[in-house]
């Protein structure tokens, strides 16, 4: 009698051990879902504008582009490991981890993105330039967080009065996709590999930001931000806190805005955060982020009527979906695609 009972409640245990294996399985693939990249591993991301072609590939023998997809393209680059990008011809082949292209062998591959127009959120910064060199004002508002996916959807939704208006073509972000990286690509013009900025951990940018270029040209400007300075900037940046205490600062750097919208910089930069931090909290497609989509749409609209100059709109990088919750620094194409909008004077 005792030994059945030992052995059903072996089997009991057994049981539980393998369906709680089955239950941390279930919750891992959840949590990888979209990018493929939360577990450790040395893949490439494979992605368009719109999705994602191949996530986490290795070719086991040489594959060529056909056989990855059929879908027509004139630009492929490489997104490395450093945060360099490299343009290849689009007839390339990927053998184990490695991108074979022009003759070359290239290592240490996080991404390919196939396009037809391939744009970069470092266009800021030359965008910024032109209009500075012109004698023309220009206001610079980075959206935190905000995915090409999530524009998409606001616009299919019919969400949006001014975004949709402006919106000028998808931009590839920086790897790694993250608030310092993204803004550092953005006032700087150039990818990490060049102006040093991978990830959260740095604050210094290697080379000379917008700021610089407009202030040796006798530009006035003025950097409105959250609660923390993100980067060291030669423009200090106005910090703001949540003076009304809505669990919100963006209102704050709005107030401030308007204001500076009629103080005549000649380059006002503007920092929200709140789509970020809805899409971390409950997702990038909940309600509360795709309606905060929609109040930051009236702000800029609103923003647009006080300043007479251009304007840029630039997301720093996207964000994919978890099992709860959002989050990004992956090189896929929800964290690395974003829209960019440019409204002319
Ligand atoms: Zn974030």
């Amino acid at each position: 009698m005792k030994k059945t009972w030992s052995a059903a409640g072996d089997k009991a245990y057994i049981l539980g051990i393998k369906l709680l294996v089955l239950i941390l399985f279930l919750l891992l693939m959840a949590g990888c879902k979209d990018t493929g990249k939360d577990t450790e591993s040395a893949g490439i991301n494979i992605f368009n504008e719109n999705e994602n072609i191949l996530l986490n590939f290795k070719a086991e023998k040489r594959i060529s582009t056909e056989e990855i997809t059929r879908d027509k393209f004139s630009v492929a680059v490489v997104i490395l490991e450093n945060g360099e990008i490299i343009k290849i011809p689009v007839d390339f082949y990927i053998e184990n981890s490695a991108v074979i292209a022009g003759g070359q062998s290239i290592e240490k591959v996080e991404g390919i993105y196939l396009t037809d127009n391939y744009r970069s959120i470092t266009d800021a910064y030359y965008h910024m330039k032109e209009f500075l060199d012109k004698g023309q004002k220009i206001m610079t508002v980075l959206l935190d967080g905000f995915s090409y996916n999530q524009f998409k959807r606001a616009c299919e939704e019919n969400k949006l009065t001014f975004l949709n208006k402006y919106f000028k073509y998808p931009a590839l972000s920086v790897y790694t996709p993250v608030t310092n990286a993204g803004f550092a690509a953005i006032i700087t013009g150039q990818t990490p590999d060049v102006n040093g900025v991978h990830d959260r951990s740095k604050r210094q940018t290697d080379v000379n930001t917008i700021f610089k270029y407009a202030l040796d040209n006798n530009k006035s400007c003025i950097l409105l931000e959250g609660d923390i300075k993100i980067l060291n900037t030669e423009v200090e940046p106005e910090l703001h806190t949540d003076i009304n205490k809505n669990n919100e600062i963006d209102d704050e750097i709005y107030e401030r805005a308007l204001k500076a919208a009629k103080e005549g910089y000649d380059l006002i930069f503007i920092h929200f955060h709140g789509i970020d931090d809805r899409g971390h909290s409950y997702g990038p497609y909940s309600s509360e982020t795709m309606e905060y989509i929609q109040t930051i749409d009236k702000y800029l609209k609103n923003l647009s009527q006080e300043w007479k100059g251009a304007i840029i709109l630039v997301p720093d990088h996207g964000m994919h979906e978890k099992s709860e919750g959002g989050e990004h620094g992956t090189c896929c194409q929800s964290d690395m695609i974003v829209p960019y909008f440019v409204k002319e004077p």
